[in-house]
């Protein structure tokens, strides 16, 4: 028996298995841009599963900024950064980037990536790299997202840094282990606003313990860039942070509505990032026509198109705040546009996003191994192109749908 065979046969078995414990994924392919309404097998439903914060993606400003791009820059970039794929634009892209975060990281500088998953793995390995091997210790929040906790695991791979877990709602077992750690580089890895619960993290409270302990404060804050903040600058904004240790990463593919991510520090880690960052160094530059786009959405994000976007958004979050409410499930409001309905077991999210979706809606269930084994969700996110009417629509079939699934109706 030949070993493809085998391994064939342990994909159909692991597959079979994922069925059975409700975990199989379904790709769902859409025939319309993204947006608040979206097309799906012929059908038209009302989205509120995007990271589309702003409603940028399918803004008409920036359809034209890439066509535009593309007309100007091509298509391709060719080559990785270092051989002949960094164009002039990229590097406008970054100075625009680091001007965003210059009044909260000293010297601030930035690296841009075609996708936020390669930043996150590029900063932190590149970071314990610079102590050498078992010289470094991490602390990573244990609701991280899965590109921090990968990074993680390569650092601790590559260069054998050890790895204590934290909880980002109670800061005491991070400063006991901080205290008792003697290694020369001390790097806190955290998501600033947590992608399945849309907490915001306590980062000053961080910022003090990193300071004391001598660590490196490392924020992804793909959910918090473009939100948060008057100028939507993100969690720095936020809360007036002002210093050297934060290593910031922002996405571009959610609230900028477009693509890409980078990395924004003070200048001499991102120079050690463009000498040692091997995704960085060994990956084909995003083209430069993307790079066109998103200046263009950092315009929008900044100038007063973005505040006015802003203030509707944050004013749904006040309305789901204040109307949203359940019998039995268990809602946890947060502050940002993503806001999670927690519903256990794998069987009650799949029966709520089916019935959402016959009334309608795209909400799919969120399992694990996204969220901890137990609390499965439906995720909501709002969107500035929502409308006031349709958040209070969706409140109304939620309601019903919630008495329908706890009366244990068939789904
Ligand atoms: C989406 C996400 C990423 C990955 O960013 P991409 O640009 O989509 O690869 C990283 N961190 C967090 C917290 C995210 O939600």
């Amino acid at each position: 028996m030949s070993v493809a065979f085998n391994a064939l046969q342990m994909a159909e078995q692991q597959i079979a298995d994922l069925d059975t414990q409700l975990l199989r994924r379904k790709l769902r392919a859409t025939a319309s841009p993204c947006d608040t309404t979206m097309s799906v097998n012929n059908r038209e439903l009302k989205a509120f599963c995007s990271n589309d914060y702003l409603g940028l993606a399918n803004h008409p400003d920036l359809i034209e900024a890439l066509a535009q791009g593309a007309t100007q820059f091509g298509v391709g970039s060719g080559a990785s950064h270092l051989i002949s794929g960094h164009n002039i634009v990229h590097d406008s892209l970054e100075q625009k980037l680091a001007a965003f975060q210059i009044s909260h990281i000293p010297q601030a500088r930035s690296l841009f990536f075609s996708t936020g998953y390669l930043a996150n793995i590029n900063a932190i390995t590149g970071l314990v790299r610079l102590a050498g091997h078992g010289e470094a210790s991490i602390y990573s929040a244990a609701l991280n997202h899965a590109s921090l906790i990968d990074g993680v695991r390569l650092a601790s791979a590559q260069m054998k840094a050890t790895v204590t877990l934290f909880n980002h709602r109670d800061l005491s077992s991070l400063t006991g282990s901080l205290a008792q750690d003697a290694r020369p580089l001390k790097l806190i890895v955290l998501d600033g606003v947590f992608s399945m619960d849309g907490d915001i993290a306590p980062l000053p409270a961080l910022l003090a313990i990193a300071e004391q302990y001598d660590a490196l404060l490392l924020v992804d804050d793909a959910h918090g860039f473009g939100v948060l903040g008057k100028q939507g600058h993100g969690i720095l904004e936020q809360f007036k942070i002002h210093s050297e240790r934060i290593i910031y990463i922002g996405t571009l593919g959610k609230a900028a509505g477009v693509s890409g991510a980078f990395i924004c520090a003070t200048a001499p880690f991102i120079e050690w990032f463009i000498q040692k960052g091997r995704p960085y160094i060994y990956s084909t530059a995003t083209p430069p026509a993307i790079a066109h786009t998103v200046l263009k959405s950092l315009e929008l994000i900044e100038g007063d198109e973005g505040i006015r976007r802003r203030e509707h958004l944050h004013h749904l979050i006040e309305i789901w705040r204040n109307e949203m409410s359940f019998t039995q499930w268990q809602k946890e409001s947060s502050y940002t546009p993503i806001q999670p309905i927690i519903l256990g077991s794998n069987a009650n999210a799949l029966a709520a996003a089916k019935l959402l979706d016959e009334a309608g809606y795209w909400i799919p269930a969120i399992r694990p191994p996204t969220v901890p084994v137990g609390s499965a969700r439906l995720r909501i996110t709002l969107s500035a192109n929502h409308s006031v009417d349709d958040l209070r629509a969706l409140i109304t079939t939620l309601q019903m749908i919630e008495q329908k699934v706890t009366q244990g109706v068939p789904a």
